[in-house]
């Protein structure tokens, strides 16, 4: 499509614009620039990835789809750098080239309501044809979804209270804990390449009934078990991964603290070699997970001479027992850890601990490579991390299309002015942005995924994360706002969609992290 193709050229022009003019400093001379690109990156990468899949496709739903959120994204980038052409070394003429009749035509009140009334028809959107394997395995996530997450989620939300035993019971016996980990370590992912795309369809089913209690519990053991597959010894891939897979015990992943978050490479935790092992002290912040989870994998430093500091990290796996309560003390071998739940305004269910580690032992056995894994830590996390963005990825969606759904079913039923809330103009322009949004997401997620099967797509899998997150907001304000007052109810589902989505542009990679030191530095070097 030329109007997508002029408008890619036109943000790698002012790409490399900023890699002549300021260079790698960019990322924090120029941050007011680079985040724009760095977002219309996101969105051209989601409009380039439905006009692969629309060109395969008789279905014209899947076709309109794509033309109006084309027609976005094109107009978010001119809008963008129309506001301030000379820091991109662009003059007015250059924005010339974007095709406004393309834009108009696509985006025009007559279009957007159509299109809304084919999401209000089919609100999960022109849907994708999957595989065998894959489409059974959706179906088997979409049932224990429906069927055993959603009626505990409200309570869980509103009680605050830890997932109950019935849904993490139920996911261990449908293998969910194993789809990171190869079947030759008793998991279910393929011994040959990763399956990031069953892992984003488990996730995104999950996420539908619930972020807190069901939907991101499979991103820690993604975390913890690509992190123990690139720099485990083989002793600690054969005694971690199958149990990691069997779901026993539970799992946390702990590299936050409260002087440090997304500065990765400060952290700051002790770790003090002793006899047989290392002694840890400091404290962490935001641990999901840490008291119900038996082993947390810990970004300790190891060495705090390094140069750079993050050749300075290491990784360990710290035993504990598993709790339900909000707050624990564990005292062994001459050192306690303890935790205390943070109360959250949603993502509830498993709890975000701060933490304080006062001489906790930990044996040579449970630093991640032993010895060769000294001063690897932050290479092994970012690994770990990127599956973990692709995940989150998926989750926003989950999250995205429960909103729609609960949108759509109220706008059918409530009358207002004698007329379903559905049935007026304004809604269904919303639903068309609802599910072009939703549709992009899931689409661009499934693209990174094979791509990252095929050993690629880092990059891809921030991008993939920095657009659905943010879409997740826009689209549960959007859900909730349909739902009139009802949608500031705390019992209505649509306010927990709204809380439990505020999250998602926080965490695995805060917004602005991703947008300038993730997808902005890549863009200066391939500008
Ligand atoms: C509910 C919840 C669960 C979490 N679970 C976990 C977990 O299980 N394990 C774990 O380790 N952590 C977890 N976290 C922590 C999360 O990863 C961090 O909050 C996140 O990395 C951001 O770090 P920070 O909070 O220290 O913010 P800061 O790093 O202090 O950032 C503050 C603000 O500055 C922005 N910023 C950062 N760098 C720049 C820059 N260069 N230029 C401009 N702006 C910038 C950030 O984007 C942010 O908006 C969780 C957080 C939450 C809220």
């Amino acid at each position: 499509m030329n109007a997508l193709e002029s408008a890619e050229r036109l943000l790698g022009s002012a790409a490399a614009h900023l890699r002549t003019t300021v260079g790698e400093a960019a990322v924090d001379v120029a941050q007011i620039q680079l985040y724009d690109l760095a977002m219309s990156k996101a969105e051209l990468v989601a409009a380039r990835a439905l006009i692969e899949r629309a060109e395969t496709s008789e279905n014209p739903f899947i076709r309109r789809t794509t033309d109006a959120y084309c027609a976005e994204a094109i107009a978010n980038l001119r809008q963008r750098l129309t506001w301030r052409p000379a820091d991109f070394g662009l003059t007015t003429g250059d924005l010339a080239v974007f095709d406004d009749a393309f834009v108009q035509t696509h985006m025009s009140a007559q279009s957007l309501a159509a299109l809304g009334r084919d999401f209000l028809a089919y609100p999960e959107g022109p849907t994708r044809a999957l595989d065998d394997d894959k489409r059974i395995m959706r179906d088997t996530f979409r049932r224990f979804a429906d069927q055993v997450v959603r009626p505990h989620a409200a309570a869980i939300h509103r009680d605050d209270s830890m997932i109950p035993d019935a849904i993490v019971d139920g996911l261990k016996a449908l293998g969910c804990f194993g789809l990171c980990v190869p079947v030759r370590f008793g998991g279910s992912k393929p011994d040959e390449h990763d399956d990031s795309l069953g892992m984003v369809i488990a996730t995104e089913e999950l996420s539908r009934a619930s972020l807190g209690a069901a939907g991101s519990l499979i991103t820690r053991p993604e975390i913890v078990a690509r992190a123990i597959l690139e720099g485990g010894t083989a002793a600690q891939q054969a005694r971690w991964l199958p149990m990691l897979a069997a779901g026993e015990p539970l799992c946390a992943v702990s590299v936050t603290e409260p002087g440090t978050g997304s500065d990765v490479a400060s952290v700051t935790l002790r770790a003090t070699r002793v006899d047989g092992g290392w002694r840890l002290n400091g404290g962490k912040t935001w641990c999901t997970f840490a008291g119900k989870a038996g082993v947390i994998l810990v970004l300790a430093r190891t060495d705090p001479d390094a140069r750079p500091p993050h050749r300075g990290l290491s990784l360990f796996l710290v035993e504990k027992p598993s709790t339900d309560a909000q707050a624990f003390e564990h005292s062994a071998d001459g050192g306690t850890l303890t935790g205390r739940a943070i109360p959250t305004i949603g993502y509830r269910g498993m709890h975000s601990f701060e933490m304080f580690y006062d001489d906790v032992f930990v044996p040579n056995a449970n630093l991640i490579g032993e010895r060769a894994g000294e001063g690897k830590g932050f290479y092994f996390t970012m690994r770990g991390f990127s599956g973990g963005r692709l995940q989150t990825a998926a989750r926003a969606t989950g999250v995205m299309q429960a909103a729609i759904d609960s949108a759509v079913a109220y706008a059918k039923t409530r009358t207002v002015f004698d007329r379903p809330v559905a049935a007026f103009p304004l809604t269904l322009a919303k639903f068309a942005r609802m599910g072009m949004y939703v549709t992009a997401c899931r689409n661009l997620a499934y693209e990174v995924a094979r791509s990252m099967d095929r050993g690629g797509g880092q990059v891809e899998a921030s991008l993939a994360k920095l657009l659905a997150c943010r879409l997740a907001e826009w689209v549960c304000r959007e859900a909730m706002q349909i739902h009139g007052g009802l949608g500031y109810a705390e019992e209505s589902d649509v306010s927990r969609y709204y809380v439990d989505a505020r999250v998602l542009s926080i965490f695995e990679g805060a917004e602005e992290t991703l947008a300038l030191r993730v997808i902005g530095k890549s863009l200066l070097e391939t500008a």
